[in-house]
């Protein structure tokens, strides 16, 4: 049930459980050996969760940096204060690489021209990058003929300080997958032939970590599972591997209807009423990031009970047939993601109602729901 009670505005909110999210850190660095460095993934405004009190959380319970995708988030997490190493994920581009280095970041650099202009930005203090090698994903990455070029490059120019190889999985939700092993070779086969085997190696995201210790190198990046949900999905769920849940999402209901046998429900009138209904309404909608698939689909919790949505999804309201309940009340709280009493739904149970996965339920949270880190210690 929400902690959270006085709410003023638009009452649907997200609380981030933050003590979660260091349980689920935890998790990941009894998944590495003791030397293994985590830098956890915090793109997308911390997989939409409100990047910065789950950023200073994590920094504050041992991670040595973190790891994002786009200039906006570095400069948002230096402006609050934020100056531990911070990894520029999605890799440079000439027209970023003075602000690289103005904000100190360690980007990825997947591509030769992209060597020139990082040099030039660094002429008033070295900068420290990756080279990001293609291993097979069939997207970013340094051709293995590319490399040598590139090193050689790299020694000649100045301010250049390389720290190691890294590369990207594109099956490690599937730890038996045969392509797993295969980007490890080559990624190993790069290691020698540059002679960059005891760089910065780093190989593993949140799937690795949890099931392949041979893809762990120097450092891993650790993103999902901090945030509770499995990397494994739809295979199993955060909960059956020791995940806890981080987000729970909550409304109240706006408005209740009672409706007469065969009623339409909202746009399309796509439900309609078998019965004398209670209709409830509830003022969230596609535009905060619930799917319109999971109109005449999805279930919330009301009262413990799992409860149908009816009808679409609207952009700023939803439908749910509240007629099994004995009562209902106008600005009674309702469970969207998380628990309630003995009931819980899980962010791989919304993927699932809306064929997709627990990242994209959460990077699609709407920017004007309203999200509150809870945790009972410290902070
Ligand atoms: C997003 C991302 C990660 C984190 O992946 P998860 O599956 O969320 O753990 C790691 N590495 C790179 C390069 C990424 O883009």
């Amino acid at each position: 049930m929400a902690r959270i009670f006085h709410i003023s505005g638009r009452p649907t909110w997200l609380e981030i459980d933050l003590d979660a999210i260091e349980h689920n850190f935890q998790h990941a660095r009894n998944a590495v050996a003791p030397g293994v460095a985590l830098y956890p993934v915090v793109k997308a405004n911390g997989y939409g969760l409100g990047v910065l009190p789950i950023a200073k959380r994590l920094l504050a319970c041992g991670a040595y940096g973190l790891c994002i995708a786009t200039i906006e988030e570095a400069i948002q997490l230096r402006a609050a204060g934020i100056s531990q190493p911070l990894i520029l994920l999605s890799g440079l581009s000439a027209d970023i690489a003075e602000q690289v280095a103005a904000y100190h970041l360690q980007p990825f650099v997947f591509d030769l021209s992209h060597i020139h202009p990082l040099s030039r930005a660094a002429r008033h203090h070295p900068i420290t990058f990756f080279l990001k090698v293609y291993t097979g994903m069939g997207r970013f990455g340094l051709l293995p003929e590319q490399l040598p070029e590139a090193l050689q490059l790299i020694r000649t120019l100045p301010g250049l300080s390389l720290a190691g190889l890294v590369s990207h999985l594109a099956c490690s939700d599937q730890p038996d997958h045969p392509d797993n092993s295969r980007q490890l070779h080559n990624l190993q086969q790069l290691l020698i032939q540059s002679g960059m085997s005891h760089g910065q190696t780093s190989l593993a995201n949140s799937g690795a970590i949890l099931s392949r210790p041979d893809t762990h190198f120097s450092w891993v990046r650790p993103g999902i599972m901090l945030y509770g949900a499995s990397p494994f999905f739809p295979h199993n769920h955060g909960s059956q591997i020791g995940l806890k849940p981080v987000v729970s999402w909550y409304t109240r209901i706006q408005q209740i209807r009672s409706l007469p046998t065969g009623s339409g429900v909202g746009y399309g009138q796509t439900f309609v009423t078998q019965r004398p209904s209670r209709i409830a309404i509830l003022p969230v909608g596609y535009a905060d990031g619930y799917n319109r698939l999971l109109g005449n689909r999805a279930q919330v919790l009301l009262q413990g009970q799992r409860i149908p949505v009816v009808g679409r999804v609207s952009m700023d309201s939803i439908a749910i047939d509240t007629t099994e309940l004995s009562e209902v009340a106008i600005g009674a709280p309702v469970t969207l993601l998380g628990r309630d009493q003995e009931e819980e739904i899980t962010a791989e149970e919304m993927a699932s109602w809306c064929s997709t996965i627990p990242y994209e339920i959460f990077t699609n949270l709407g920017e004007r729901v309203a999200k509150y880190p809870v945790s009972s210690c410290c902070s």
